[in-house]
């Protein structure tokens, strides 16, 4: 859909973002700030707050279709809508509503008005029955409040007045950037993806940290992780992702430990790793798409035997959630398509059929012993990789 003289504006509704008392300012800027982000580049003319909305002014070279794909993805917003500007003089407004009906196609309808600004002189149930009677008997149509064909929406603040009809869905959640940083653990499967676009959801802003075995390897797992950053960028607008090479410390733990624990202590290392770089980006907690159960090294034993390695809490967003449900989301927001594409990841690497389930602290330190730790660790910190996304 193009945009045309009627409908140069994008009318944004937040609702919990709305609910945050003293912070509500704090909140609501970061949409807008978020929104200027993602529409950057897409003839937007403005974004500002307006009196419980967010308003986006179109000029006529915009595509609709392109800025709802990225409005949708913005995350504190609940409905969007596609708008015109309307007069505050009933008349004039009356005219103004009838012209944009002309083109629909309905058989019943009803008016929703909102009123933020107490001055106007009529109620919103006034408007309703002035602007419901005058369309009812110049279309020819009737009023159904239960079940119209079409809703036409008329928002009245002190300066402005928006009418819209078919708003259309938001994200929800909380905006990114008011819930702190984040770091996820990001493989090239279906899980962590997931995981990471929920913390965006309530508002955290995630740094990315993917583990690769190349050269042992061949480098999909490290381009499926580019790919998807590229995917989850767009709820967030800004992303950095870490490329860790983590074969040296894969031989060292081959080489030393029982088979069996190998994929406990890959993941005891990624963790201590992913630290260094959660404290370098100032990011608060570590995220993974661990699911209950799923595999041998998602138990809770073998949980706790990875949490212990770190100070900062290790947050499982999908821990409850079953396959299906990941796979659904992850269709949902995108990532899908690229984490089913064959790869070769380091955690499959040299790991045994029947993996420990029940690992403890107390069989895995005399292992590690034989292990330089903090060599490793810093070995793999001399040596990351790092790409901005804008
Ligand atoms: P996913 O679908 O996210 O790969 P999974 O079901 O395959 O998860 P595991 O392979 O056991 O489960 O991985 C568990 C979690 O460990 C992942 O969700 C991810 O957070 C982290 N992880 C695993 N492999 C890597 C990797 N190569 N780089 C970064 N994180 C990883
Ligand atoms: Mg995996």
């Amino acid at each position: 859909m193009t945009v045309n003289n009627y409908n140069r504006y994008a009318i944004l509704r937040y609702h919990e973002a709305g609910l945050k008392g003293k912070n509500r300012s704090f909140f609501i800027n970061h949409i807008v700030r978020n929104v200027r982000r993602v529409t950057r580049n897409m003839d937007v003319d403005k974004v500002w707050a307006e009196r419980g909305l967010i308003g986006v002014q179109l000029n006529e070279n915009a595509n609709w279709d392109l800025i709802y794909d990225a409005l949708r993805k913005v995350f504190g917003i609940v409905k969007i809508s596609l708008a015109q500007r309307g007069s505050h003089n009933l008349e004039k407004l009356k005219e103004e509503i009838l012209t944009v009906t002309k083109n629909k196609d309905f058989d019943s309808f009803r008016i929703t008005t909102k009123r933020a600004d107490k001055k106007f002189p009529l109620t919103s149930q006034e408007v309703n029955t002035k602007l419901g009677k005058f369309i009812q008997e110049e279309t020819g149509t009737s009023v159904s409040l239960k079940n119209p064909d079409l809703t036409i929406y008329v928002d009245i603040l002190p300066r402005t007045l928006y009418f819209y009809s078919d708003p259309l869905p938001g994200a929800g959640g909380l905006p990114v950037g008011t819930g702190g940083e984040v770091g996820t653990l990001l493989s090239g499967g279906i899980d962590s993806p997931v995981a990471a676009q929920r913390m965006m959801k309530r508002g955290c802003r995630v740094v990315f940290i993917h583990f690769h075995a190349f050269p042992l390897v061949d480098g999909s797992s490290r381009d499926k992780a580019i790919e998807l950053v590229e995917v989850l960028n767009e709820y967030q607008g800004q992303s950095r992702l870490y490329l860790v090479p983590f074969a040296e410390v894969q031989k060292h733990i081959i080489v030393s430990a029982p088979p069996a624990y190998r994929v406990v202590l890959y993941r005891r290392f990624m963790v201590r790793i992913a630290e260094q770089i959660a404290l370098q980006e100032k990011a608060q907690a570590l995220i993974t798409g661990e699911s209950l159960g799923q595999v041998a090294s998602q138990t809770l034993e073998n949980i706790t035997v990875v949490d212990s390695v770190t100070e900062k809490p290790i947050f499982r967003p999908l821990i409850g959630m079953d396959k299906t449900e990941i796979i659904q989301q992850a269709m949902n927001i995108g990532t899908y398509p690229i984490s089913i594409l064959p790869d070769q990841d380091c955690c499959t690497l040299f790991v045994p059929k029947h993996p420990v389930t029940r690992s403890n602290e107390a069989q895995i330190k005399p292992i590690e012993a034989d292990l330089d730790v903090e060599s490793l660790v810093h070995l793999a910190m001399d040596n990351l990789e790092i790409r901005d996304y804008d």
